[in-house]
């Protein structure tokens, strides 16, 4: 959806958005002059949008390196007078928490959004951590929209809470309120105004030496106590009554949606305290709610935030209301929340028959795309270890496409845990081993934290082969361009950072480029890297098959000559295209809807019975 340049900015218009698109438009309605992300899924869709949109409409966008630069880099604009984002994934955060933290100490300039999407139940992420608790580690406020409409009309109260206390805003969500689609109600855009800031006339409070972050942590927990009471906000939160009674519900975000579907499958009476402001709680409402209630379940996804937090503030109060949730095992812990679980803690609440959860399923196994460099990188490298009796060498992956090397037929990764990890792993394993070892990384995960890596790794002089399969993408959240690329950045020529000088910067000397669709020269070169020793680099290229798609769908499809097909199956057990699928009777065809006419499996090394060829 192009929304910016197919509807008119003006007051009334509705249209169907997604979460994310709606606080994009949050941010050009309400004077936004500056923002950076390194994508992340459920988070992506922001940058992306600020990317096509920002600029025509005075709003500086660019893709930062990592988190930890996007964060700093905005934080850069905010004391300069400039309202600024950043988005990011849950886990982008611990990367960005460094300057996070400190930064909440010692505030910002104009207003700071910081925008992160978690991720319950982990559908493209490797943990389902509760950003809640950094906004309660880092004394930050948080506010937490549930659907579209309030996607867009909170980003308001993030600045001006930002603004009115001086300090950065956490703006959390979770993937059903980022990937929710809605009508939302547009108001005018508005342009970015600079403000007369001056980084020096703040130096005193921007600067977190000893000496004034002592200072700054006294006046942060001031800051933090004013805006529990500040009524200035309150329409953030507000009580819903569903029928007469003292039994309430408090929930926030998506668990809102979850809890009032689940009342009115249940037909039952409750009262509903939503928050949108959770940290810090407000305090006014909330001692309201307390006294209002006997009976109070929290309903939130992940950890026991708000039941922790309202807990404790019901003994401060002394209220008396009965609190349930998490910690006495009312509601899981784990994954999301649907309204069926939901349900299950308000029948147990209310002395009901409990049914029977239906469990999460397990996530469907992923796979390449058809015509994915990876596919090829990954079958011709296996290949080499294998011919060169290596099969057992410790193989190490990272975030991005490429994971899904772990998967059979491949089996390429033995460990992923975090953006640059295959490099610094696989030294430690390399190191302790004493073994050549093998790392898996992506282009942009490379420029995001594998540089530091690599440079430790030839500093310790590990023993460490390692692929950068560079498909010239950051693929996986949305094909936003890497920093290797030519680009033109808002109005300024960029030329990009060449993936070989950034390896030679790091001090290596072994560095060789290979083509991810040359098969018998990836082996070749595999097998005489897996030979050498220290650290050598394979650069393995091939674009991502979903980069000009359409240009790709016109490539030559190939099909299988049933007369030379042997049935040996190594087209589709160990290549495994998604093209390459099996008739009832045992035969093998390509369908050719589905082939991206990459010619891979026709490659002898593939198919050593010459059965497929180009269709004619
Ligand atoms: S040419 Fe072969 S490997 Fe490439 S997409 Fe088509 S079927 Fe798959
Ligand atoms: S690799 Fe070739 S011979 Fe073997 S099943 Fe596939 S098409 Fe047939």
């Amino acid at each position: 959806m192009i929304f910016t340049e197919t509807l008119k900015p003006e007051n009334g218009n509705k249209v169907l958005m997604l979460g994310n698109e709606a606080i994009a438009r949050g941010l050009l309605e309400n004077g936004n002059g500056f923002s950076t992300t390194y994508p992340g899924t459920p988070s992506s869709e922001i940058g992306n949008v600020m990317a096509r949109d920002g600029k025509k409409n005075g709003s500086y966008f660019q893709y930062s390196i990592n988190e930890k630069v996007a964060y700093e880099t905005a934080y850069g604009a905010s004391v300069s007078g400039l309202r600024s984002s950043v988005f990011m994934k849950h886990v982008g955060l611990n990367v960005a928490s460094d300057p996070f933290v400190s930064s909440v100490y010692t505030g910002v300039g104009a207003g700071m959004m910081v925008m992160v999407a978690d991720d319950p139940s982990m559908f493209s992420s490797q943990n389902e951590q509760d950003t809640r608790r950094y906004a309660d580690l880092a004394h930050a406020p948080m506010i937490e929209p549930s659907d579209p409409q309030e996607c867009k009309d909170f980003v308001r109260y993030a600045f001006e809470i930002s603004e009115k206390y001086s300090i950065p805003v956490m703006y959390r969500t979770s993937t059903r309120v980022s990937h929710m689609r809605a009508p939302v109600e547009l108001g005018e855009i508005k342009a970015a105004e600079k403000k007369d800031m001056g980084l020096k006339s703040i130096r005193s409070r921007a600067t977190s030496i000893p000496s004034n972050a002592r200072i700054l942590k006294n006046e942060l927990l001031h800051k933090m106590a004013l805006l529990g009471d500040d009524n200035f906000f309150s329409s953030l939160n507000r009580i819903e009554r569903y029928g007469n009674s003292r039994i309430g519900i408090i929930t926030s975000g998506s668990s809102y949606n979850q809890a009032v579907d689940a009342i009115f499958s249940l037909g039952v009476e409750m009262n509903v305290l939503k928050l949108g402001l959770t940290n810090p709680i407000p305090q006014e409402i909330t001692a309201q709610f307390l006294s209002e209630n006997d009976t109070v379940l929290i309903v939130e996804e992940l950890d026991p935030y708000l039941e922790t937090k309202t807990r404790t503030y019901r003994d401060i109060l002394g209220t008396g209301a009965v609190v349930h949730g998490k910690l006495d095992e009312f509601m899981p812990w784990s994954y999301e929340l649907n309204p069926e679980i939901v349900g299950n803690g308000i029948r147990k609440m209310l002395g009901m028959e409990i049914k029977n959860n239906s469990l999460p399923k397990p996530a469907s196994r992923p796979d390449f795309c058809p015509g994915c460099p990876h596919r090829s990188s990954f079958y011709a490298i296996k290949r080499a270890l294998k011919l060169a009796g290596k099969s057992d060498t410790a193989i190490t992956s990272d975030i991005g496409c490429y994971s899904l090397g772990y998967y059979e037929p491949y089996s390429m990764g033995d460990s992923m845990l975090d953006m640059g990890a295959s490099i610094s792993i696989g030294s430690g394993i390399s190191l302790a081993t004493g073994e050549r070892t093998v790392a898996f990384i992506g282009d942009s995960t490379f420029y995001h934290s594998g540089i530091t890596a690599l440079a430790n790794a030839v500093r310790s002089g590990a023993n460490l082969l390692v692929f950068i399969l560079d498909n010239s993408t950051t693929a996986m959240t949305g094909q936003e361009p890497t920093p290797e690329k030519d680009a033109v950045v808002n109005g300024s020529e960029f030329t990009g950072i060449p993936l070989e000088d950034m390896i030679r910067a790091c001090g290596v000397k072994d560095l060789i480029n290979a083509s991810s669709y040359n098969q018998k020269e990836l082996m070749k070169t595999t097998t005489s890297a897996l030979k050498s020793t220290g650290v050598t680099v394979v650069v393995a290229r091939g674009e991502c098959a979903l980069i000009n798609k359409n240009e790709k769908a016109l490539r030559e499809k190939y099909h299988i000559i049933t007369e030379k097909c042997s049935l040996c199956r190594n087209c589709i057990d160990d290549f495994h295209c998604p093209a390459i699928q099996e008739n009832p009777d045992g035969t093998i065809y390509i369908d050719s809807s589905e082939c991206d006419g990459c010619g891979m499996c026709a490659e002898i090394y593939v198919c050593p019975f010459k059965a497929i060829e180009v269709v004619n």
